[in-house]
């Protein structure tokens, strides 16, 4: 009897200590989004959204904890200046997809994930039959690709200045295969903010999330992306978390 209520004991003080780590660990994650946890999670608790136009003060539900997603080969996967992809990760079902491009031949930035391929035929197809013709400008891209930018960057202008300016290799998105830049003549295909305003950008942002993408770095949440707003860097992310954006539009 004496042996059991020592076991319990022993069970409950095992118990209530992990329970407080993982507290701690939430409320490190609540204090800053790149924060980092010896137990590989990390949260995002949404609280530093703030509305930018106007001066109304909205009242706003507290977000519910957010796991980020650190698995480099996840749909989800989260790919920042904070969290990078390490220097060996590939996709490793990188295929051409069936579209139109922006340029002739086939080089690196042709390719996405296979899911991300078939996502972009739908999305391109759903385009053109609504008379919109949409081109893909850059998709894969690597880390070495990434290393050898940032390094040419580093030689030409001195790292302080680079680091000002270029993306350390591993931080982009691209390298996770499922990213592709997307523009149209209307703007000769440059990847530049007034494609957003084109009737082209604007059917993008309008039913992309119908096929699993979302614009990754929209206009007024650059505060929350840490990026400018980029109408043409679209991210597939999967169709489930579609009622999401459809509230959102
Ligand atoms: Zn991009």
């Amino acid at each position: 009897m004496k042996r059991a209520v020592v076991v319990l004991i022993v069970l409950v003080a095992v118990f209530a200590g992990l329970l407080s780590h993982q507290l701690g660990n939430i409320k490190a994650g609540s204090e800053s989004a790149a924060d980092t946890s010896d137990t590989g999670y990390e949260y995002y608790t949404g609280d530093d959204e703030k509305d930018e136009d106007s001066g109304v003060k909205k009242t706003k539900k507290k977000s519910p904890l957010i796991k980020v997603d650190t698995k480099e080969d996840s749909i989800t996967v989260l790919v920042n200046r904070e969290y990078r992809m390490s220097a060996d990760y590939i996709p490793a079902d990188l295929v051409v997809p069936n579209v139109r491009f922006s340029f002739y031949g086939t080089f690196e930035k042709s390719y996405v994930r296979k899911v991300t391929a078939g996502a972009l035929e739908k999305l391109f197809a759903a385009a053109e039959r609504d008379g919109v013709i949409l081109k893909a400008v850059s998709g894969y891209r690597s880390y070495a690709r990434q290393k050898e930018i940032y390094d040419r960057n580093v030689s030409s202008r001195g790292k302080s200045a680079t680091d000002l300016v270029s993306a350390k290799p591993g931080s982009s998105e691209h390298q996770t295969g499922l990213t592709i830049d997307v523009s149209s003549e209307a703007v000769d295909c440059a990847l530049e903010e007034s494609f957003g305003d084109t009737s082209d950008g604007k059917w993008l942002a309008k039913n992309c999330h119908n096929y699993g993408f979302i614009i990754r770095y929209p206009k007024d949440k650059t505060k929350i992306t840490g990026y400018s707003y980029e109408p043409w860097h679209i991210r597939y992310v999967g169709r489930s978390w579609r009622h999401i954006f459809t509230r959102r539009i």
